[in-house]
């Protein structure tokens, strides 16, 4: 490759199985980045999933089982470096560094922490952890996530678009103060996906317990899309596009999800037709829904067999996260080491 390689950095918490919002708004690009021979870094954002426990969780487990799906779905720890983010504990430091410099009113506009404070104020018995000092601060945890490794970009939902842009703001703010030292990312494009959740929640996401996962077996899979509701739609909405971005904002709760997720999986003519129907008030959503059944199962066929291949256990899991682990500790020690000498503490003298 002639070309500079590009810096790739993005996370998934471990809070859940990795579901199609997952797929379609992150890993898709991850896979598609490593196959373009870009420098790779992809991790299991342990500390962030930390805002979200009520109590004692499997973190490790939940590791495990999501670095083996990495695999299934095409991730390489040969070409990609995979790693659990509590490996990198100066990542820690970095944030504290950040933290020195970023304003609580910055973070406060925040719209995870805002939604939660809202939620909260509305019924303060709604969320299981309290407003913590963690939650206002997971901006500047992801912006050392991405800082510590100097990425160019960071491949992320649409729901992560405000913390990269945060990750930005808090890059430049120390470069103006202590000069240039950090490289500023490229903020997340305008097309970044945000899938709605199979309730018709306007985002699919692991702790909301509204997913459509990629382990999901036939079954489950039929059950789950049988059950989003489709009977509260007025039909028909007047719409005059074949463009998914049009029509499914446009398309109360559960049916907004259902064409998603067809326009994602099947063929065009097949997604085409069913417009067509939505169009001509055809009564077809059980059609709609088996169709879709098929569409996904046979998408997840393929990750489940490699899911439970043999080598892709948790000591293949275990070696690479360690040998990986070992490739991306100097590259972020050399930025931390970076920013100390650049505010002015200076070097560590114990990593020497
Ligand atoms: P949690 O509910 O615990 O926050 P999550 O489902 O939101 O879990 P994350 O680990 O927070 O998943 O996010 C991992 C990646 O997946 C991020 O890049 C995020 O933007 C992307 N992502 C998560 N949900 C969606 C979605 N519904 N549509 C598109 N991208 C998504
Ligand atoms: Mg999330």
């Amino acid at each position: 490759m002639s070309e500079k390689r590009e810096v790739i950095l993005s996370g998934i918490r471990p809070t859940g199985r990795l579901h199609y919002g997952n797929y379609f708004g992150a890993i898709q690009h991850f896979i598609r980045l490593q196959d373009e021979g870009q420098c790779c870094y992809y991790f299991i954002a342990d500390y962030h999933a930390l805002t979200t426990i009520t109590e004692r969780e499997d973190f490790y487990g939940q590791t495990i089982e999501m670095l083996r799906t990495y695999v299934a779905c095409g991730l390489d720890p040969e070409k990609s470096v995979i790693y659990r983010q509590s490996d990198l504990p100066c990542t820690a430091e970095l944030m504290l560094l950040l933290g020195m410099i970023t304003n609580i009113g910055f973070l406060e506009r925040g719209t995870t922490y805002k939604d939660k404070l809202t939620k909260l104020q509305e019924d303060p018995k709604s969320e299981g952890n309290p407003l913590s000092y963690g939650l206002l601060g997971y901006p500047v945890l992801m912006a050392a996530d991405i800082l510590i490794v100097r990425a160019d970009k960071v491949p992320v939902g649409d729901d992560q678009r405000q913390h990269v842009e945060m990750a930005c703001d808090i890059a430049q703010r120390f470069n103006s103060r202590f000069g240039d030292t950090l490289h500023v990312p490229h903020p997340v494009g305008r097309d970044a996906l945000r899938l709605p959740g199979l309730d018709g929640a306007s985002k699919m996401g692991k702790s909301e317990h509204n997913t459509l996962d990629l382990l999901d077996e036939p079954e489950t899979v039929l059950k789950k899309i049988r059950g989003v509701e489709t009977s509260t739609d007025p039909l028909p909405l007047e719409v005059e596009s074949n463009d998914p971005d049009i029509i499914v904002p446009r398309m109360p709760g559960g049916v907004g999800v259902l064409y998603r997720l067809l326009h994602l999986l099947a063929p065009e003519e097949v997604y085409l037709d069913f417009v067509g129907k939505y169009r001509r008030k055809e009564k077809f959503y059980g059609t709609l829904k088996q169709t879709l059944a098929e569409y996904v199962s046979a998408f997840n066929a393929p990750i489940i067999e490699r899911y439970n291949a043999p080598g892709n256990d948790e000591a293949s899991v275990c070696d690479f996260l360690r040998a990986n682990a070992k490739q991306v500790t100097p590259v972020a020690l050399n930025m931390v080491e970076r920013c100390r000498a650049a505010i002015g503490i200076g070097h560590s003298l114990y990593r020497a």
